[in-house]
């Protein structure tokens, strides 16, 4: 039976979502094969598109369309403060805040030494490049997520900064303990960022 075949793909397709498992999968396929096919067209486009056109930036990591992102290419944005995040989702929290001025730098994950996620898989090497380059970086400020990875994660580079001779700041404890950056309301991250401090 093709057809049972198309579907039974498009539901085991639709579970490499986060958070997504068989059942979900399949109210999803369900819900588009029944109610909405333009949709599930738009969809398969978009997802195609961003699969093939959507890149890191070669400064900072975060995802763009274009070798450098807008932030990175904005010559008003400060280079000597540059902003260390997990994910593109948290860059985008800190930047809707609209207090910050400065360039960020992507880790694309954190530490998580017990999952086998060291200092090389979350991008540090290129960290260390980017402190090394010019313009100096006067100022690194953690903002990883305030959760065990993220904290073990701001120790490991502030140390690294320390190392390089660049100063670091965390952002302040407004933040719930245990929090995602990303769940984080603006107004909350704005407060945090003001009131950062050394580490
Ligand atoms: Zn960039």
């Amino acid at each position: 039976m093709a057809d049972a075949g198309r579907l039974q793909r498009l539901i085991q397709a639709l579970q490499c979502l986060p958070g997504v498992g068989a059942r979900s999968a399949a109210r999803m396929a369900y819900h588009l094969l029944q109610h909405d096919r333009a949709g599930a067209r738009r969809l398969a486009q978009a997802l195609l598109e961003a699969a093939d056109g959507v890149r890191h930036c070669a400064l900072c990591h975060t995802l763009c369309e274009e070798e450098v992102c807008a932030t990175c290419a904005d010559p008003a944005r400060d280079p000597r403060l540059l902003c260390v995040v997990e994910t593109p989702a948290d860059q985008a929290v800190l930047e809707r805040t609209g207090t910050y001025r400065g360039r960020y730098f992507v880790l694309l994950g954190r530490l998580s030494p017990l999952d086998g996620i060291g200092p090389d898989a979350v991008g540090l090497r290129p960290l260390v490049q980017r402190l090394q380059a010019e313009p100096p970086v006067q100022e690194l400020i953690l903002a990883t997520s305030f959760t065990a990875e993220g904290e073990a994660t701001a120790h490991v580079i502030a140390e690294l900064a320390r190392s390089l001779g660049v100063r670091a700041t965390r952002l302040a404890r407004g933040v719930p303990l245990g929090s995602e950056l990303e769940f984080v309301d603006p107004g909350t991250i704005a407060h945090a960022l003001a009131d950062r401090r050394p580490t």
